[in-house]
């Protein structure tokens, strides 16, 4: 059913797509479902299982759980060791991107989240990431 107009939607093709799961990859084939009267079309099966990037819903969890405790490389690595499974750094990095956008998005437009920061006495300090520090020595410090 189209959730625009409640019009039946029309099968036009089929298409594979892999998920990367706690288990392994799995490769689904589903359905490609369009509404003539709207246009709305996409695969709803991919909603219906919570599918929004190449992972399945409970893997942000664990990936993110990596990439905090190492280096997206490191945790890439990790993971490849501890549990069999491959998972490039770049997907351990957007995983732990995506999740904290909610908080980051929350501190910034609830105004009462920020108040007591405001208010409070002292410099500013900040963190960032992805710098390296000259050192005395020579050496550089990845932060
Ligand atoms: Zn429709």
């Amino acid at each position: 059913m189209c959730l625009g107009c409640g019009r039946h939607l029309w099968p036009k093709r089929s298409a594979g797509r892999s998920v990367r799961t706690s288990a392994g990859t799995a490769r689904l084939r589903r359905r490609y479902l369009s509404c003539p009267r709207c246009r709305t079309a996409g695969y709803p099966l991919d909603a219906r299982l919570g599918l929004a990037g190449c992972v399945s819903p409970p893997a942000p969890r664990r990936l993110c759980l990596a990439g905090a405790r190492w280096s997206f490389d490191r945790a890439a690595a990790h993971r490849k060791e501890f549990c069999g499974l491959s998972v490039c750094d770049n997907t351990i990095r957007r995983a732990c991107q995506d999740h904290g956008r909610a908080p980051r998005d929350g501190q910034r437009d609830a105004p009462a989240a920020a108040a007591a920061f405001r208010a409070a006495d002292g410099g500013v300090e900040f963190q960032t990431d992805g710098t390296a520090v000259n050192t005395a020595g020579g050496g550089g410090r990845c932060g």
